[in-house]
């Protein structure tokens, strides 16, 4: 047995590994992220390391091998507990050691460390008095100055002494010599949060809040750690509840992490939890330097914070007294890795979450199937909030068949109905949001007339239409030519779905040229606070109207918007995999949320091709069971996750005919094996294309395999992964893994 160990975790390559051999006495009690004592370099200095892989294969010849000496004694630091996460990670997702620690450990930065400059007192009052007389009676004004500022505040940074107060360094290091002040250095970190101010309302729960937040933490102080699903309906005050538990938390010492996905994370959400924890808590987005980034993780281990809020990646703040990680607006897909190891935060909080003593709590209005199906099982416990803050009522829903519209002559993308109340709005100078999902925008093909959508005959997911107009399955690889007019009802009108936030604005000026429009979506938030802008002139009134992507239906709070309307209801129904109907439910859910959240009740127009469909039906109604219920009859069925595993493996290579020759070769060995009759209850679908078949000239197909256990997945991606780096023919192909698929390949 050979133990890899890393000896400088703080390296910026962590590739840097160091194989020694495991004595006896140690085979049982070794594991990966333990702390070991090894001999290291000509000298064999003593150093301290940790394991971060365990394997019977020695890399170098053995006879050269050193030997560890044993296990460090005392406390389990907390890099212990994340390099053992980054082993859990590797094995449940397939990567390589280094890819999953990287994405655990926080890489040190070359930048320079901040330093900040402060000039203290060191007299007691009546020494200074009298210092200062002296001064005063000599005229050295620049020390009398220095020393009458301190005497006020006693502590000054160093650069308003020499700015504002015109003080040489000279001077300072003569009253430093003279025993009258020192100056010391404090490490700066660079915070993210600004010049927010503390203090301001706090709420006092309702019952429905009150009972969440107390069963949660009388389970936790009775020592209990659980997973939680937290199903309450937009606007019945989630936030509050979270807020209320982790500060129970904190004052017993221990540590929170709340996960917010980035698009959510606003100064309104970030300001809550600022007026509650102060200094104590932090923030990550993508928008922070690695320095910034590092600083922030530094300060979490140093016990400086509490809290850490933040985007996939602030899971790994490095919390050595973990209380309680919170996954707020849990069935969002942003919370899957899209890069190796791709992991996925909602099961990798949990397995967090269990080595540290910690609970987890997710939190959603429209939770994933599987998360609720869990809830269901009893692997998570279910709570519930249904009712909104101070009773308003949920919005009033209106569903518009749009192929009747056109059947009535209305070409246009906006309906009587959606029309009719966005004049009614405007004359009371309420405002609106126009949601569009380009989600499914990858190219499904449909008819305007019937809506009927052109399905792939082999795997009920919807075809994509690819450059010179084929149509073509990204599941199974099945290829048809795009028709000239409907399979089903002879229209003409069958083509792919054209329209994007930039035309509806142009349509919603035309009809309403005295209207204010506002557009939000990627070309218009690219700058560094364009979102927050956009949002912020909505939120004081200086637009009357909203045109967005998803990016407009997280978490904000407008209470003067009283209409929202769903502009095609379809479009993420017919994204090319299994989560159509579930992406659509949540998104027309969430958007509808945003109406009636002030005093005034709110409505909803929902446009689409497919009323009948019951994503789309139960959406309008805001029935979540009634949907999960439909959902998961239809993945059982079909066995998609979460009733039984999903394992895609993709290839990719910068020659097409290499990825094409090695996916199919592993195609062809997983296909013998099964001739062998081994991999019983294995299905193996494809070899395809990718739903992105190429990205910068580098080809990619894929594989998708589907079984009941995920263990067997996981066994067969190790078979694979072997196979892989035993034959010659995968040298030039990257190979990714992918279980149970949130955002394809
Ligand atoms: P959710 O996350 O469930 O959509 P929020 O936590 O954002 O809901 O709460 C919605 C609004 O209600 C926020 O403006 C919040 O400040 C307010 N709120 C939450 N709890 C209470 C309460 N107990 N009393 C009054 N207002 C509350
Ligand atoms: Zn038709
Ligand atoms: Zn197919």
């Amino acid at each position: 047995m050979y133990a890899n160990v890393i000896i400088d975790i703080s390296h910026e390559k962590l590739d840097k590994t160091f194989q020694y051999k495991v004595p006896q006495e140690l085979r049982e009690k070794l594991a990966v992220g333990m702390q070991v004592e090894v001999p290291f370099g000509n000298g064999n200095r003593r150093n301290t390391g940790y394991v971060v892989e365990l394997t019977d294969e020695p890399e170098y010849d053995i006879t050269k091998l050193k030997e560890i000496v044993g296990v460090a004694e005392g406390g389990i630091p907390i890099e212990s507990q994340l390099i053992a996460l980054a082993g859990w990670m590797r094995e449940n997702y397939g990567a390589t050691m280094n890819q999953a620690l990287k994405t655990v450990l926080p890489v040190k930065q070359k930048t320079k460390v901040k330093k900040q400059r402060l000039v203290r007192l060191a007299l007691d009052r009546d020494e200074a008095e009298e210092k200062l007389a002296l001064f005063q009676k000599k005229h050295h004004m620049a020390r009398a100055r220095l020393l009458a500022s301190l005497m006020e505040q006693n502590l000054l940074p160093y650069e308003a002494v020499t700015g504002k107060l015109h003080i040489t360094a000279s001077v300072i290091r003569a009253m430093e010599e003279m025993g009258i002040l020192t100056v010391e250095e404090k490490r700066a970190y660079r915070s993210p949060l600004g010049e927010m101010k503390r203090g301001g309302g706090r709420v006092v729960l309702n019952e429905g809040q009150r009972e969440v937040a107390a069963r949660v933490w009388e389970d936790f102080s009775r020592g209990l750690r659980k997973t939680y699903l937290l199903r309450g309906v937009t606007g019945s005050g989630k936030t509050a509840v979270y807020i209320e538990i982790i500060e129970k938390l904190v004052s017993t010492g221990r540590q929170a992490i709340v996960l917010i996905p980035e698009i959510a994370l606003t100064y309104q959400t970030v300001l809550r939890f600022f007026q509650r924890f102060g200094e104590r808590v932090s923030i990550l987005n993508s928008k922070m330097s690695q320095g910034e980034r590092y600083d922030q993780f530094e300060r979490a281990r140093d016990g400086e914070l509490d809290v850490m809020i933040g985007p996939r990646s602030a899971l790994f703040t490095p919390f050595a007294r973990l209380g309680m990680i919170i996954i707020d607006e849990e069935h969002e897909t942003s919370y899957k890795s899209e890069t190796m190891p791709r992991y996925h935060a909602r099961e990798t909080a949990i397995a967090r979450a269990k080595m540290a003593g910690a609970s987890v709590l997710l939190g959603s209005a429209t939770p994933s199937i599987e998360s609720y199906y869990h809830a269901r099982n009893g692997d998570y416990i279910l709570l519930q909030l249904d009712k909104r803050i101070e009773e308003k009522p949920l919005p009033a829903c209106y569903t518009i068949d749009l192929r009747e519209e056109l059947r009535q002559g209305n070409r246009s993308i906006l309906s009587e109905k959606l029309q009719e109340l966005m004049e009614q709005r405007l004359a009371k100078h309420q405002q609106i949001m126009l949601f569009l999902n380009r989600r499914g925008l990858a190219g499904f093909v449909s008819c305007r007339a019937c809506g009927h959508v052109m399905k792939c005959p082999h795997c009920d997911v919807s075809l994509s239409q690819h450059m010179g107009g084929k149509l073509v399955c990204h599941y199974c690889g099945y290829t048809q030519s795009a028709p000239q007019t409907c399979p089903e009802c002879g229209s003409k009108y069958i083509g792919g779905f054209k329209a994007g936030t930039q035309k509806i604005e142009e349509i919603v000026k035309k009809r309403f040229p005295k209207a204010r429009a506002l557009r939000m979506d990627l070309d218009t938030t690219r700058s560094k606070d364009g979102y927050e802008k956009i949002l912020s002139a909505f939120a004081n009134q200086e637009a009357d109207i909203l045109i967005g992507t998803q990016m407009i239906v997280k978490g904000h709070d407008f209470p003067n918007v009283t209409l929202v309307g769903v502009v095609a209801a379809d479009l993420s129904l017919h994204v090319s995999d299994f989560h159509g109907a579930e992406r659509t439910f949540q998104l027309i859910t969430q958007a509808a949320g945003r109406a009636g959240r002030g005093d005034l009740p709110g409505e909803v127009v929902i446009q689409t091709y497919s009323p009948r469909h019951y994503a789309i039906e139960l959406a309008g109604r805001q029935d979540y069971e009634g949907f999960y219920e439909a959902e998961i009859a239809y993945r059982s069925f079909a066995h998609y996750p979460p009733c039984g595993h999903m394992l895609v493996m993709m290839v990719a290579s910068a020659d097409e005919m290499t990825a094409i020759l090695s996916i199919e070769l592993l195609a062809k060995k997983i296909r013998q094996a099964q001739d062998k009759g081994k991999l019983t209850g294995l299905q193996v679908i494809g070899p395809a294309e990718a739903a992105v078949a190429k990205i910068k000239d580098v080809y990619r197909r894929v594989l998708y395999f589907k079984h009941q256990e995920y263990r067997t997945l996981v066994q067969m991606k190790d078979v694979l992964e072997q196979f892989i780096s035993r034959h010659r023919e995968f040298q030039s192909v990257a190979v990714q893994f992918d279980f149970d698929p949130v955002n394809g390949f």
